[in-house]
């Protein structure tokens, strides 16, 4: 099968072709997203193969269709890039990689934490040059601590047994509880509990209508003071100005986000000799206790492969008219 494949960066290229055994499929790399501009590059391929912050809308489908692409394939485990809805109206599939390795994003959610909660970020920086002062580095105990977890789904399950080992006590919410977890030792509470109690906070449910803004003014205000909020999700799940202001006021006393809301003009891209435009990341970037990546929750070699693997499996069950379990309906 010919697929265009948007977003490329050269580590997608190298696991893509490691695992397109015997070129099976004609695969072309572009290094353009795709979105409503740039669905030309896709005249003559049967399928489209996309990431996280390429835009999938209503536009972009229609175009998609009238060229005839037949499949959308993301190489990713979100899908709320995507409208399902239109996809579904041109007869357009739509599949994913739905577990590539959970324990990849966890492990990343744990290593903010981390990094936050003991302050080796300064500590690297400072001994580079020979300062080996302790001043300001006093972190706090994990062990006993409260941690919740915003849904317990693939990552949100190896995030809490991480969390169970360090001994702390975890709470969760999800609108499925996982009986496996329970016997765990993982305590559901509501929402509002959650929010009240946890010393940390960490997300793991999908970005929605009813999780957008999941964080905000109204949930900042009732938080622990001083509480952690880790998001490795998606960048909306948070209101990124009412997170400002909440750690202004030193109600939120540490954020660590591996995703955010206005990524796709930033992440994936060296802007070191840029500008950049964007006053909130800029904000963000300021503060002592927030902690930056560049969604690279999902980026271990384990996770790579899996991903190169499922997406080449994904392409060859369309084209072999095979059942589509990854399909996203
Ligand atoms: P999953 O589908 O296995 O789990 C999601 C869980 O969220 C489910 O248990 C679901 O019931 C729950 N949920 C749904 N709506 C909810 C709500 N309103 N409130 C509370 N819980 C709700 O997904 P997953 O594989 O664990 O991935 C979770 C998210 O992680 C993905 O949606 C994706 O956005 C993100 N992700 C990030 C990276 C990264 O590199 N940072 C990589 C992969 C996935």
């Amino acid at each position: 099968m010919k697929i265009a494949v948007f977003s490329t960066k050269p580590y997608d290229r190298e696991y893509l072709d490691k695992f397109n055994i015997e070129s099976k499929h004609e695969l072309v790399y572009f290094d353009a997203p795709l979105n409503s501009e740039t669905t030309n590059l896709a005249i003559g391929f049967e399928a489209v193969c996309v990431f996280v912050n390429d835009v999938i809308d209503k536009k972009t489908i229609g175009k998609l269709s009238e060229i005839g692409i037949k499949l959308i394939d993301l190489r990713c485990a979100g899908f709320n890039n995507i409208d399902l809805a239109a996809a579904a109206k041109y007869n357009i599939k739509v599949m994913r990689v739905p577990a590539y390795s959970p324990q990849a994003v966890a492990e990343h959610a744990v290593a903010l934490i981390l990094t936050l909660n003991r302050k080796t970020h300064k500590a690297y920086n400072r001994v580079r040059e020979s300062n080996f002062s302790l001043e300001n580095l006093t972190g706090f105990n994990l062990y006993e601590k409260t941690v919740g977890v915003i849904g317990t789904g693939k990552i949100g399950a190896a995030f809490c047994q991480i969390m169970l080992g360090f001994g702390c006590n975890v709470i969760a919410y999800d609108v499925f509880e996982s009986e496996k977890l329970i016997q765990k030792g993982v305590v559901y509470v509501t929402l509002e509990e959650l929010i009240k109690n946890s010393d940390v906070i960490s997300l793991h449910c999908p970005l929605t209508s009813e999780t957008k803004h999941l964080f905000d003014r109204d949930a900042f205000s009732k938080i622990k003071k001083g509480a952690m909020l880790i998001n490795t999700s998606r960048g909306a799940l948070i209101k990124t100005s009412h997170a400002i202001e909440a750690l202004k006021k030193e109600q939120l006393g540490y954020l660590g986000i591996d995703v955010y809301e206005q990524e796709e003009n930033l992440f994936f891209k060296d802007l070191s000799e840029s500008i950049i435009h964007d006053d909130l990341i800029e904000r963000l970037m300021a503060f002592h206790n927030v902690l930056i990546t560049p969604h690279q929750g999902f980026f271990t070699n384990e996770a790579l492969d899996k991903i190169a693997i499922t997406t080449l499996q994904n392409f060859s069950n369309f084209e072999d008219g095979l059942p589509l379990e990854n399909e996203v309906k």
